[in-house]
């Protein structure tokens, strides 16, 4: 099929989209030239400011519009347990919760030696140094409940061990090669009450 260029440029940027294959790119291309001005151009700003106005917290590296994020600077949570987790959205399935009150480190991935990345290239340095202040009492591994996960979760606590500090991980129940961000509230819930000493 051949397009006017503006169009399949735009059926070429859906397609750079997870999950959207050809013929969805098409629909969504084709409902976009259907939608009122206004609401394409709001569309537009969103993805732009999406983009520029976040940035990376310097504390816990959750996304933030501002530095440090707001649970990094909320003075009334626990700052001694930090929950350990693969990405932001995983921070967002656990705040849904509501049970959880400690902080965060947002590690931007997990260890897979098969895809070459290894600790240095998550935020596993920066956790170090985090810990480095003395009022980390316990961290909560909840990375994923897949190979990589596992990997990461058995990574750091051989590493923090020697410390001292308390090292959990959330229970099973979830899951099994699934992402964090797609258990339920209850299961969720679960997972953190029933975490268990490393
Ligand atoms: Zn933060």
């Amino acid at each position: 099929m051949h397009y006017p260029e503006p169009i399949s440029k735009l059926i070429d940027s859906f397609m750079k989209l997870p999950g959207i294959g050809p013929k969805t790119a098409v629909r969504l291309a084709f409902f976009v030239l259907d939608m009122k001005e206004e609401h394409v151009l709001e569309f537009g700003k969103a993805l732009v400011n999406a983009k520029r106005q976040l940035t990376n917290c310097s504390v816990c590296h959750n996304i933030t519009d501002k530095d440090p994020c707001f649970i990094c600077d909320d003075s009334s949570r626990d700052r001694s347990v930090i929950c350990i987790v693969q990405d932001a959205k995983d921070v967002n399935a656990m705040e849904k919760m509501k049970e959880y009150r400690g902080l965060y480190h947002v590690l931007h991935g997990a260890i897979s030696p098969v895809d070459g990345i290894g600790p240095e290239d998550i935020k596993v340095p920066e956790l170090l140094k985090r810990l480095q202040d003395e009022t980390v009492q316990e961290l909560i591994l909840a990375t994923d409940p897949n190979i990589e996960g596992e990997a990461t979760a058995m990574y750091i606590a051989r590493l923090v061990k020697p410390t001292g500090i308390k090292i959990t991980r959330i229970a099973h129940g979830l899951p099994v090669g699934g992402d964090l961000e797609y258990a339920d509230e209850v299961t969720l819930s679960r997972a953190l009450e029933g975490r268990r000493e490393l």
